[in-house]
């Protein structure tokens, strides 16, 4: 297992325990062997926006390339809304809380960490511009306070934290380099565990968990194979903090809020992964971003910020 350290980026050269996976096993060694250095040389033959490839990026493409080419290629300003401001806000009061506790000094109680999720929020909307309305400020507040204030309480004690926000690098065979973040590393000496907060309108499933790419790439990046979701649930009813059994033992349901979904990677298929990535790649190399289907969610002026300009008036 791969281990993590405070002081050093992980960058890891996977060609070597990865590389002949992406191979046809059945091809003649010397077609290989060419196959494999024409592989390691993709990179030096692509145009990339970045000289990397990010996770966020690569979820980005995936969901609309045109999308992707509005913000990492025109450079088309990111504008945020209400409920990216609520999950930046929340990450941070968790980002400080594990910090404290790495460092032996945890002094925020859920009651602090649920005024600091509001103080944070109030930050971040003013450092974007935004003016929250007595009514939205009204719900979000609440929201941000009860979520914070259940997850300090039944998960925090629970977590060993190692690290948090920690930055990963590695350069696949094709000599594409990938960067991520995680959210959270907990666990021991013998086993770490990968864990990002997911701030959502509907519980998680055990199936999108267990597809999740971010995921993937992150045990692909750092070798840990066990991963986490901490799933924060927006909710409008009164919060039950008693455990509640689900039909899948891998599913734990802290507080009628809270969700824990442990996935073990260990069965992932690294030649998929690498082949989206590669694709991913090639084609924002190639110039050409095609818009996402009509009906996706994102392409909705509520989540695309360049909805009038790629899709006009006329079609609203
Ligand atoms: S309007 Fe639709 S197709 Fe155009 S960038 Fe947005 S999500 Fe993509």
């Amino acid at each position: 297992m791969a281990t993590l350290t405070s002081t050093s980026v992980i960058s890891t050269k996977l060609l070597g325990s990865l590389g002949t996976d992406f191979l046809d096993t059945d091809i003649d060694s010397s077609i290989e062997s060419a196959v494999k250095r024409d592989r390691a040389e993709l990179y030096s033959t692509l145009t990339l926006p970045k000289p990397y490839l990010s996770v966020s990026q690569i979820k980005l493409f995936l969901l609309c390339p045109k999308a992707y080419e509005y913000l990492y290629v025109l450079k088309r300003p990111w504008i945020s809304n209400v409920p990216m401001l609520k999950g930046t806000s929340e990450h941070q009061v968790f980002e400080k809380v594990y910090q404290e506790k790495i460092e032996g000094t945890l002094v925020t109680t859920p009651k602090i960490a649920g005024e600091f999720g509001v103080f944070r929020m109030e930050e971040n909307a003013k450092e974007e511009g935004f003016t929250l309305t007595s009514k939205v400020k009204d719900t979000i507040f609440k929201q941000i306070e009860k979520e914070v204030t259940t997850y300090v309480e039944v998960i925090v004690p629970k977590v060993n934290p190692l690290f948090v926000e920690k930055e990963v690098r590695a350069t696949l065979v094709s000599g594409i380099p990938i960067l991520g973040y995680i959210d959270l590393v907990h666990g021991d000496t013998s086993k770490e565990i990968i864990a990002d907060y997911k701030i959502s309108g509907k519980k998680w499933s055990l199936s999108k968990a267990v597809n999740d790419l971010q995921f993937q790439v992150y045990s692909m990046l750092t070798g840990i194979k066990d991963v986490q979701v901490h799933n924060i649930v927006d909710t409008k009813l009164k919060v039950r903090k008693s455990r509640k059994d689900t039909k899948h033992p891998e599913v734990y349901d802290a507080a009628s809020n809270i969700r824990v979904i442990n996935v073990d990677n260990a069965t992932i298929n690294y030649a998929h992964l690498n082949n989206i990535i590669e694709g991913v790649a090639k084609t924002i190399s190639s110039g050409i971003f095609v818009p996402c289907a009509l009906d996706s969610w994102k392409c909705t002026e509520k989540f695309c910020n360049n909805y009038s300009e790629c899709r006009g008036k006329a079609n609203r």
